[in-house]
């Protein structure tokens, strides 16, 4: 009935791109906006996954990484947050357009293909149930199953659990993001 329901209305309504909302074949971005997102390639920072303009070697750690060392060992990112990006990350999370979710899994799963092959399980970041329910579904945990099918990983669904409900992050900067999930998972600093 659901699939069926999808199904008219993909027929009534055609795809829109997912930041300019101009009519697409198929799912995700028009050309145009898909020719802007700016995929984060080598050489970048070892550490913070950050991009180098040049490639000074192997190995190399970005200043900020030297000067503020952070908490986790290494991080990788597939695009640069821009205005398409963002847009991006918003309609998944927000704008109910989970049919965002294949590719940009596959896009995660292959920037964080030297982590994932070292990693036993990949834990998505849970919600708050009180969100998970507004929202119906958690898209970390749904781009969770999606890189670890890439990769052969398994998901640890649960191996964390928030337990205060913390303001949305968006249009937060990067202090008041750490600021806001303080004391969201026990054992956090
Ligand atoms: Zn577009």
């Amino acid at each position: 009935m659901r699939a069926s329901l999808a199904r008219v209305l993909d027929v009534a309504l055609p795809q829109l791109c997912a930041t300019c909302r101009e009519p697409v074949d198929g799912a995700g971005l028009c050309p145009a906006c898909w020719s802007q997102l700016c995929f984060i390639a080598p050489p970048y920072c070892e550490r913070l996954g950050t991009p180098f303009p040049f490639d000074s070697g192997p190995g190399m750690l970005s200043m900020e990484a030297i000067a503020d060392p952070p908490a986790y060992h290494r991080a990788r990112a597939a695009v640069r947050y821009d205005d398409i990006s963002s847009k991006l990350v918003h309609a998944l999370k927000y704008g109910d357009r989970l049919d965002l979710a294949p590719t940009m899994g596959r896009w995660m799963a292959n920037a964080g293909r030297e982590l994932l092959a070292d990693a036993d399980a990949i834990v998505p970041v849970p919600l708050h149930w009180r969100r998970q329910w507004m929202r119906r579904f958690n898209q970390s945990a749904l781009l969770a199953e999606i890189i670890a099918k890439a990769r052969g990983r398994m998901v640890a669904h649960g191996a964390l659990k928030r337990v205060k409900a913390t303001p949305h992050q968006v249009g937060l900067g990067k202090s008041e993001r750490a600021e806001n999930v303080q004391g969201g998972f026990p054992g956090a600093r």
